[in-house]
């Protein structure tokens, strides 16, 4: 049996009830069994698969925080710290009703390999809570998340671990963490990042994500010869990486058809708006409102609203999907495959199932996934830290200029170390190579 199979065969029987965390392994595995043949005997000598696929640790907290009606609730919060050879851990903190540890490995997993073709020094990890923020007052979230921070701060550091956010931790939380830190060590260190400009955080963050994303996708159609004006966009999501991912591509010159969230669906039939961008983003930060509140609020009727649905059954040329992990099942890849799309780019983290991916990439379609895509959030992340560490803000074009140039790196390191057939490029196996070579290589110099 080929060392792949066999620690596949091991991951799989050990850890068969997290399936999110399996499906992101066995995807990595498959797409590296080539490299890892040409080199078994040495790689199977430093057990280097099975120390690749685990994570260095997983820790676990049980946080009290106080209701407002002055009664005690419960939550368990994670940090998975998954690999930190190539620097600290790095990855987001995700508060969310359905967070687990499958979960938090998968994220945590494809969060190294992504944060290696950054090309910054950086580990992954990630973390998170079964804390629901959207049940919850605002001063509840901060006691919740002040709570966290007591737990958390002795296992993080600027040289250790640096958590941020990610679905329902946004620059609030990331404020309400920060500042428990600050009472308990009394020092402004690097810990966290996605804080805001105004207290260390790096200008450009918030959009970071959604903008990398149309970043990576300009420079696949460029490839190509082609541009994005024009184009007709389906996107889910209507948090931090689908409104920001919308922001850019309005700028570029496309069309944006469709926005969701977990209600439903709002269809823009002449294209999102810039004056229903901006309405909607107020709605979504500051009065945490849901689609169906905004759309019923909203005077003008240059959209639909459809509870209960997803864009996928509309037609468009590309697919964006932006909201979580495996959206997109078998049923909508048909719906997508039927209705023409072109390209699909992941704004989310693995938001296809296996059997999805494979429809889509089997269809022709370019797919292009999350690990490369939305890197530019953990990338802007990186530049947080060399901004906080040299006690230098960058301006928000000089921000821009280098996430730009960073995305235009990884879309050609990852171009050169995909498959070398004729017709597009395959973006999954070039990412999965270009990323465990790097990561493997650094395991290997350090020993057994
Ligand atoms: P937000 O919390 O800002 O937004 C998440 C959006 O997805 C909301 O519209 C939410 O709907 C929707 N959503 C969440 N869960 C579900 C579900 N189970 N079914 C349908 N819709 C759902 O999160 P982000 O925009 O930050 O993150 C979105 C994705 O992007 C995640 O996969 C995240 O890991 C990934 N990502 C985020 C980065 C960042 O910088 N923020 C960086 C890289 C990746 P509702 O409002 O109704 O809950």
């Amino acid at each position: 049996m080929s060392y792949v199979s066999e620690v596949l065969e091991q991951i799989n029987e050990r850890h068969s009830k997290q399936p999110e965390y399996t499906q992101a392994v066995t995807e990595v595995l498959q797409d590296v069994s080539g490299l890892v043949s040409q080199n078994e005997k040495a790689l199977r000598r430093q057990a280097i698969l099975e120390r690749l696929v685990e994570p260095d640790r997983l820790l676990r907290f049980r946080v009290n925080w106080e209701r407002d009606d002055g009664s005690l609730a419960t939550n368990l919060l994670w940090r998975v710290q998954f690999n930190n050879a190539l620097g600290a851990y790095k990855g987001g903190l995700r508060f969310h009703p359905s967070v687990n540890t499958s979960i938090l490995k998968f994220l945590g997993f494809e969060q190294t390999f992504k944060n290696a073709l950054t090309g910054l020094p950086m580990g992954g990890a990630k973390g998170g809570s079964n804390f629901n923020p959207k049940e919850a007052s605002l001063p509840e979230i901060r006691r919740f998340c002040q709570q966290a921070m007591l737990a958390l701060h002795p296992f993080i550091g600027p040289d250790a671990d640096v958590p941020a956010g990610d679905i329902g931790v946004g620059s609030q939380e990331i404020a309400f963490l920060y500042g428990q830190y600050l009472q308990i060590h009394k020092a402004h260190r690097g810990v966290l990042t996605g804080k805001q400009p105004s207290f260390g955080g790096s200008c450009g963050r918030t959009e970071a994500t959604g903008y990398g994303v149309i970043f990576f996708l300009e420079e696949a159609l460029a490839a190509r010869e082609d541009t994005l004006e024009g184009k007709s966009l389906l996107i889910s999501g209507a948090g931090n990486v689908a409104l920001h991912t919308a922001e850019k591509a309005l700028q570029e010159g496309a069309r944006v058809l469709s926005l969701s969230d977990s209600q439903g669906l709002v269809v823009f039939k002449d294209g999102l708006t810039q004056d229903q961008l901006r309405s909607l983003k107020t709605a979504r930060t500051e009065k945490r409102q849901s689609l169906a509140e905004w759309h019923s609020e909203a005077s003008d009727s240059g959209c639909d609203y459809q509870e209960g649905n997803t864009p996928w059954h509309l037609e468009a040329d590309i697919a964006i999907p932006c909201a979580t992990q495996n959206e997109i099942d078998e049923d909508a890849a048909k719906h997508l495959v039927e209705g023409g799309i072109q390209w699909l780019i992941e704004g989310a983290n693995m938001p296809l199932t296996s059997a999805a991916q494979e429809q889509i990439r089997d269809a022709g379609i370019t797919y292009i996934p999350g690990k490369i895509a939305n890197a530019g959030g953990v990338a802007v992340s990186g530049f947080e830290r060399s901004q906080q560490a040299a006690l230098l803000p960058w301006t928000l074009d000089t921000v821009t200029s280098r996430l730009k140039d960073l995305m235009k790196r990884i879309h050609r390191n990852v171009s050169e170390a995909a498959p070398d057939a004729k017709g597009p490029i395959d973006y999954r196996v070039g990412a999965n190579r270009a990323a465990f070579d790097k990561v493997v290589n650094v395991m290997q110099a350090y020993g057994i």
